[in-house]
């Protein structure tokens, strides 16, 4: 709208522009077209008179000054400064300023010097000159005077004031600059009249010989634009030239002048336009600002909506994965990682258990070409998570290098530039940290919503630990023996059937001990209840370091055990048997105040086909109750076994 605004006024104004100038042209050149006209019927008028008085002059002196008084009378304008007569010697032979007057010498005169040398009968206009005889300026309007054979004579002389141009001059208005100029085709100025008066002193000077109007081939009306060199102005000049006179009428207006108006008023619209911009371009300032602000505001508000959505779907996917049925704790941390990493945009999450002044990788997700791996340890003080512990908060540094904590030993090691922490708790106690990093600065922002997830997510990795770690201590309640830590009878009946299913399908050998201490009774009664207990628990222990790893030791009774053998065959269970039975009788337990020597009954049989455990089992206690009736510190194999399985010679197999 501005440029628009602009563009109108300046058209508009080179248009008003233009109209001056020529309004300004025209005007010139009809003044000189009339200043013309004025001056050709003068010059006219003056050879009339000039012919008239010739002709008087050359027959009667008296009738000629009579005609002179005629003129002056006539000349109601004081055009006329004198009428005289030049003869042939140069000499003033007339002049009705003073006829008496001594004849003075004019021969000098250019007027005189044109008539006497041409021999023709022309009129001759002067330059302006001084009279001599009058004191002032005066224009010398001349005819020759002839003899009848067409010989010079003499001069007649009629002088013209040019003061009275000034009449003219007064009649119009050019301005203060303008100006109407008389000159001769010579460049000589015969009258120059500005701001309505003559121009005394620029007669007889010269116009530069440059002018147009000074040129031969000059058209007789003609309109240009120059400097003064009278004045340094300015000016357009509108000329004319005179015909038959060897004249040039000028009429010039100062440019400065003729735009002066044009300029007040295309400066005042100036003014108003610079004003109505100024306006506009506030306006559009201020919508530009406002726009702007709404653009940002809305994007602004698209961002947080983008955000919501983002943290929406890290909720839903944090949901998912802790709804998800009994998954292994290290995959269930794996996904919680793979989750953080994905909503903060890093590559490294750390799930890190601390104790003491070590830090322990207990589930990653990290690129694979990185080899971090759980169980890896590291020095605590070397990791970022000595800053989270030590501000048991969330700590988050999106800047590494550009942080107080440009030097750490982390960042020399790893050079990770985004850092995010929070320490775990288990039950209350501080467990480690959950950790997100990245090797690029953080590049989105990190606000309370990122705050809050990363909270929520620590304390769901702490709440599964502690799922974790209770299901555990529940699981080992269910199926171990507080006193003896080892299997209590329940979960060795479920594994044992497990085993007995397995043996049977793949057609392998499987033995059950029944182990009974002897005269367990008296030594409560004579060390007491807890010595007892010790016995219990050593008893266990020896009975564990003799088993293989395979096989399954359980607690089933008060002072009585299992042992569960699979691959294992009667004849080796014998042997495995004895080796207990005699390893107990040989090491008498160490309590606090004495040795107590124990002995033990061993009663063992081997899986055959449609047995169950019970089946089984009582086998065994059979074999058992046998051994303790045969005298106890035995092992008694199964009488039922098949014969090959058993020592030969021997229906019952006892060792003591
Ligand atoms: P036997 O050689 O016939 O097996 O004689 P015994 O005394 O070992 O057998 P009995 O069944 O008469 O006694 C078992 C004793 O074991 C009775 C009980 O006080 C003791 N006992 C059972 N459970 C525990 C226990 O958990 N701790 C202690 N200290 N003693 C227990
Ligand atoms: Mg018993
Ligand atoms: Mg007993």
């Amino acid at each position: 709208m501005v440029a628009a605004l602009w563009f109108a006024l300046l058209l508009e104004q080179g248009r008003n522009r233009a109209a001056v100038e020529r309004d300004a042209h025209n005007e010139a050149a009809n003044l000189a077209r009339a200043f013309e006209e004025h001056v050709v019927r003068i010059f006219h008028d003056v050879n009339a008179a000039l012919l008239l008085l010739r002709q008087a002059w050359g027959e009667e002196r008296s009738s000629f000054e009579q005609m002179v008084r005629i003129i002056q009378k006539a000349d109601g304008e004081a055009l006329l400064v004198q009428i005289a007569v030049i003869g042939a010697d140069g000499l003033l032979a007339y002049s009705n300023l003073d006829p008496d007057a001594e004849p003075v010498d004019l021969s000098d005169r250019e007027h005189f010097q044109v008539h006497r040398e041409s021999k023709e009968d022309n009129l001759f206009i002067s330059k302006p000159i001084l009279g001599r005889v009058s004191g002032r300026y005066s224009i010398q309007v001349t005819r020759p005077l002839l003899n009848e054979l067409g010989g010079f004579i003499g001069v007649l002389v009629i002088s013209l004031s040019p003061d009275y141009f000034s009449r003219f001059f007064g009649s119009v208005d050019l301005g203060r600059s303008g100006s109407i100029s008389l000159v001769g085709t010579d460049g000589v100025f015969r009258a120059r009249g500005s701001d309505s008066r003559l121009d005394t002193d620029s007669i007889g000077t010269r116009v530069p010989p440059d002018r147009p109007f000074l040129q031969p081939d000059a058209p007789t009306s003609g309109m240009y634009e120059a400097d003064s060199t009278i004045d340094g102005i300015r000016r357009f000049v509108s000329y004319r030239l005179l015909p038959g006179y060897s004249m040039v009428v000028a009429v010039t207006k100062a440019v400065e002048e003729v735009f002066a108006e044009h300029e007040r008023r295309w400066l005042r619209y100036r003014l108003g336009a610079g004003l109505v911009s100024l306006l506009l371009l506030a306006g559009a300032g201020w919508l530009a600002r406002s726009l702007q602000l709404q653009r940002r505001f809305k994007h602004q508000l698209l961002e947080q909506q983008r955000r919501l959505l983002y943290v929406n779907d890290s909720l839903r996917i944090l949901n998912d994965i802790a709804t998800q049925p009994d998954g292994e704790l290290a995959a269930r941390l794996h996904l919680a990682l793979a989750l953080g990493c994905r909503h903060l945009g890093v590559e490294f999450g750390i799930v890190s258990r601390v104790s003491g002044d070590r830090y322990r990788v207990e589930c990653c997700f990290v690129p694979p070409t990185v080899a971090l791996k759980a169980g890896d340890e590291f020095a605590l003080a070397r990791t970022y998570c000595s800053i989270t512990l030590g501000a048991r908060d969330l700590v988050t540094i999106e800047h590494m290098s550009h942080s107080e904590y440009a030097g750490h030993p982390c960042f020399e090691a790893f050079r990770l530039e985004a850092y995010f922490g929070i320490p775990i708790k288990v039950n209350g106690a501080v467990y480690g940290t959950l950790n997100f990093s990245s090797t690029q600065p953080h590049s989105r922002v990190f606000d309370s919503s990122d705050r809050e997830f990363l909270r929520l997510l620590a304390r769901w990795v702490g709440t599964v630990i502690a799922e974790e770690r209770t299901h555990n201590e529940l699981k080992t309640l269910a199926t171990t023996d507080a006193l003896t830590g080892a299997m209590n009878r329940g979960s060795f009946v479920t594994e044992a059937e497990q085993e007995i299913g397995r043996a049977r399908r793949y057609q392998q050998p499987l033995s059950l001990l029944l182990l009974d201490l002897d005269y367990f009774k008296r030594v409560n009664d004579s060390y007491g209840h807890s010595a007892g207990d010790e016995v219990l628990k050593a008893v266990a222990e020896f009975s564990r370091e003799t088993l293989r790893t395979n096989d399954r030791f359980a607690r089933i009774g008060g002072e009585e055990f299992a042992a569960l053998l699979p691959y294992t065959a009667a004849a080796e269970a014998m042997e495995v048997g004895e080796r207990l039975r005699t390893r107990i009788a040989a090491a008498p337990v160490q309590t606090a105040e004495q040795r107590i020597s124990v002995t033990i009954s061993v009663g063992i049989t081997e899986l055959v086909d449609d047995d169950d455990f019970n089946t089984l089992y009582n086998r065994a206690d059979a074999a058992l109750y046998r051994a303790k009736h045969q005298g106890r510190n035995r092992v008694v194999g199964d009488p039922a076994a098949p014969s090959d399985l058993a020592p030969p010679g021997s229906e019952v197999l006892t060792t003591h």
